[in-house]
């Protein structure tokens, strides 16, 4: 058999290229991480090559042994992993990421056009949990339920809790979503719970950007307040790209939670497993429960506050004042800029971070913010020194591309681009890597 070079060059060279691409950028993406080199080679391994529609034990496929083994100690593992009683507590880790293990709950515990309440994506949620636009459902979510969308305190930055509650009180949901794609605080799961119960809803936490926090215990634990817990594998945690659902055994509401959320999973939305994708997270979750993975994960935050406090003695806004977790959401409209100008020019100079709206945004194409996230350059050894440098490259970008907005006529995004990306850019020298 070849190997990929001799196979397939083409490939192994765009390959190698991104390998390069990672390797010599400052990787800022909140929801991005490098897994290990054990990880991969389960991921890249013959698991791939095998069917196994069902559950350990219970499959439509032959020779399944092996299989079942390696999906069982990986249950074993993830409930290990969250400090969860296996008696209390079940897992599913089919799911192929976290929308579709988001979308698999939402049918397992919801008929169709059933009312739910998650973050708005303006406001920090995910696409997954209901967004959708004055004009158009947008997600999958909004178009076979649906959706009414919780907000910050735009003054605070928090979750404003208080509205939630009045809403909810009125909309009557049947579930509610905490979790976010960009919210740099805990959530307040009691009173979420309340608010949920009060109203009849399942609650549900997709922590799919803290799970590696949360096994580290170095942020609020969701599973003491939540009927279902959904994540990513390979944000945080540091895993494989994936999915899992957790789902307390006893019956919530009158709905036997196991039964409904295996099904979604198997033959409701999925077909056979990812087989090496569990191997990966097995090999992930192993990991998890180690000092040195909570030693890991301490350094994310204390990073991440690093990181935020030069920002804030650099004059620049944070949404909530700051952060409690891996990611800051910069507001950068006081110094009227965007957030995808910013993103451009800093990707010139091989930093990697994305534009993101802020609260009070009006448009998400050109939003006001940017959010800057630990976990990646943690993982290559960054401590808090490095993450205060890190913030003045920032702070250096966000000059350039200031001083390079009043270079360009008109005030289009496009000739913005267009200018930048020029040979004649006269801060090219000062980007370019
Ligand atoms: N949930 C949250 C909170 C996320 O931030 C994301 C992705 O960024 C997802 C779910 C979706 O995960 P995937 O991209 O694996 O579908």
């Amino acid at each position: 058999d070849q190997c990929l070079g001799e196979a397939d060059a083409e490939v192994c060279t765009i390959i190698d290229k991104e390998k390069q691409r990672q390797f010599k950028s400052l990787e800022l993406i909140a929801s991005e991480n490098f897994t290990s080199r054990a990880v991969m080679e389960a991921v890249g391994s013959c698991l791939t090559n095998k069917y196994s529609e069902g559950l350990p034990g219970k499959r439509y496929y032959g020779g399944n042994e092996y299989i079942d083994e390696l999906e069982t100690l990986c249950q074993e593992r993830a409930l290990a992993a969250f400090h969860l009683d296996g008696k209390k507590w079940g897992v599913n880790v089919q799911p192929l990421s976290g929308s579709p293990a988001n979308f698999e709950v939402y049918t397992a515990l919801l008929n169709p056009h059933d009312r739910i309440m998650g973050l708005d994506l303006p406001h920090g949620g995910h696409l997954s949990h209901g967004f959708m636009t004055p004009k158009r459902r947008v997600s999958g979510t909004s178009i076979y339920f649906e959706s009414m969308p919780y907000r910050l305190d735009e003054s605070t930055g928090i979750v404003d809790y208080d509205m939630l509650e009045k809403t909810a009180t009125l909309f009557r949901p049947k579930l509610i979503i905490a979790g976010a794609s960009a919210y740099p605080r805990d959530f307040d799961y009691p009173r979420m719970r309340k608010i949920a119960g009060a109203v009849g809803a399942f609650l549900m936490m997709d922590m799919a950007h803290i799970s590696g926090l949360v096994a580290a215990s170095v942020v609020a634990d969701p599973f003491e307040y939540c009927d279902v817990v959904t994540t990513t594998t390979h944000k945080s945690l540091r895993g494989p790209r994936g999915g899992m659902i957790f789902f307390k055994r006893e019956p919530v509401l009158g709905v036997d939670l196991e039964s409904a959320i295996n099904n979604a999973v198997f033959p409701g939305l999925q077909g056979g497993p990812h087989n090496h994708t569990i191997g990966g997270l097995a090999v992930c979750l192993k990991h998890a429960q180690s000092p040195e993975f909570r030693a890991y994960q301490n350094k994310v935050v204390s990073n991440c506050r690093a990181l935020a406090s030069r920002l804030i003695e650099l004059g620049y806004k944070l949404v909530s004042g700051g952060s409690d977790n891996h990611l800051v959401l910069v507001d950068l409209r006081p110094l009227s800029i965007d957030g995808a100008r910013v993103e451009k020019v800093l990707d010139m100079a091989s930093i990697t971070l994305n534009k993101n709206s802020v609260p009070g945004d009006k448009s998400a194409l050109v939003p006001g913010g940017i959010r800057i996230g630990s976990p990646a350059m943690t993982t290559r050894g960054f401590t808090e020194r490095e993450f205060i440098a890190t913030a003045d490259f920032i702070h250096e970008g966000v000059q350039i591309t200031r001083e390079a907005k009043k270079s360009v006529s008109g005030s289009k995004l496009q000739d913005f681009m267009k200018f930048v990306g020029s040979p004649d850019f006269p801060l090219m020298d000062r980007v370019s890597d």
